[in-house]
């Protein structure tokens, strides 16, 4: 009955001039995210993409849904500029969608409905009002089990009537919203394996930020599972917006020294200088433009504003901390709906948790912090990390 899936975008409808980057990106995007289904092409036209419609109408839903950009689509059936044409669409859509819905019902005006009609076309000799109001005819006709609410109705039968065609459907799935991962640039993701950077990920995703993940990972105080949990996540990110470079940065000999030669109630906030360092060297080869972490504010020793302040004075880029105002339950929820909490809770080690003070400094200051980290050979320490940093690709078929 259906032959397409007309797919809406909102907010990329606003960016003027750019407007075609973002059409094109999200056109990209949504091929990539259909792959494996059949999808030959993704059609543009006139602020619309269309994707033909196979038997797969549930799996297309499911990766649909995570494709950031789509406020909404719909399956619909295509038929000529000619309101004859448009008369038979509706009825043979409606039908169908009354036989899935109440297959048995026969009681008069038990379903209400109404027909919604958008004229982008304006060359179509009808106007909206005039063609919604003569299809509800038709159909009250056609289908005694209706009646009409235009308040709300339990069905609504959509027309738009475009350039080319016109469009008739009874559902619009919601999409994720956000813009198309990608249009916003590259930035550098650091996740660990807890609740919040995930999220953190997701979020800047949402705005069209393509990540590329950095892992600090302290073998062999920290397990391979607990480096394949982080990769895991990564691959859960990664069906939101396409494969995520995860670089597995070897941080032991970091915190060794740092272990060996500060006070223990920095260790922490040096910590963070540190993997903010490498994390930003690492932006500058990837060509990064900010770098995203998880903190939200007061929720550890180390994200009050003045552990915050000493680990932001050690980079240039901006660091977007998205989860900065969210609470925990607020997090937790976003982390279900994402499907990343299940993983997340896994309990494995991270770095911070060896090594670690039981009474971190809560309001470190940065003078004390630089006296107290010209201890290290920063450099050198830096240096071989990076180089023993292993990329692995997340997220590709
Ligand atoms: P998360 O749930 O994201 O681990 P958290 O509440 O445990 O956050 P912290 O451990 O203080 O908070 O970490 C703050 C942020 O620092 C994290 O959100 C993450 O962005 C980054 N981070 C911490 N540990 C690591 C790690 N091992 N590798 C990469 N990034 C890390
Ligand atoms: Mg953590």
């Amino acid at each position: 009955m259906y032959d397409l899936l007309l797919i809406r975008y909102g907010e990329i409808g606003t960016k003027g001039k750019n407007r075609h980057v973002f059409e094109q990106r999200l056109q990209a995007n949504i091929q990539a995210a259909l792959a494996g289904l059949g999808v030959q092409e993704v059609e543009r036209a006139h602020a619309r993409l269309y994707v033909p419609l196979k038997e797969n109408l549930e799996e297309m839903t499911n990766r649909l849904q995570r494709v950031f950009g789509i406020s909404s689509f719909s399956p619909v059936r295509r038929v000529p500029l000619d309101f004859e044409a448009i008369k038979e669409g509706a009825i043979e859509v409606m039908g169908s969608s009354l036989w899935e819905k109440e297959p048995l019902s026969d009681s008069p005006g038990k379903l209400t409905f109404k027909v919604d009609t958008r004229r982008a076309n304006k060359g179509f000799p009808m106007t909206s009002p005039e063609v919604s109001r003569e299809l509800g005819a038709v159909l009250l006709k056609e289908f005694p089990q209706l009646s009409v609410d235009v308040h709300e109705p339990q069905m609504t039968l959509e027309v738009e009537i475009r350039e080319q065609y016109s469009y008739v459907s009874t559902e619009r799935i919601p999409g994720p919203g956000g813009l198309p991962v990608g249009v916003s640039g590259k930035a550098v993701l650091l996740l660990s394996g807890g609740i919040d950077s995930p999220v953190a990920g997701y979020r800047m995703m949402k705005r069209g930020v393509a990540p590329v993940a950095v892992h600090f990972h302290s073998s062999p105080f920290t397990s391979e599972r607990s480096k394949e949990k982080v990769l895991d996540l990564a691959r859960i990110l990664a069906s939101y917006g396409g494969p995520i470079p995860v670089h597995v940065v070897h941080f032991t000999e970091i915190q060794k020294a740092i272990n060996q030669h500060c006070p223990g109630k920095l260790m922490i906030t040096i910590m963070r200088r540190m993997m903010l360092r490498i994390a930003e060297m690492i932006a500058e080869q990837v060509g990064a433009g900010a770098l995203i972490t998880g903190e939200s504010l007061g929720q550890v020793a180390s994200q009050t504003m003045e552990s915050i302040q000493a680990t932001n004075a050690v980079v240039e880029l901006p660091v977007f901390r998205p989860l900065i105002g969210a609470d925990k339950m607020e997090i937790i929820d976003l982390a279900q709906r994402i499907g990343t909490y299940k993983l997340s809770i896994q309990p494995y080690e991270d770095c911070c948790t060896i090594f670690v003070p039981r009474h971190p400094e809560t309001h470190p200051k940065l003078p004390e912090v630089e006296r107290a980290e010209a201890k290290l050979a920063a450099k050198e320490l830096l240096e071989e990390a990076l180089e023993r940093t292993q990329v692995i690709i997340c997220g590709e078929n």
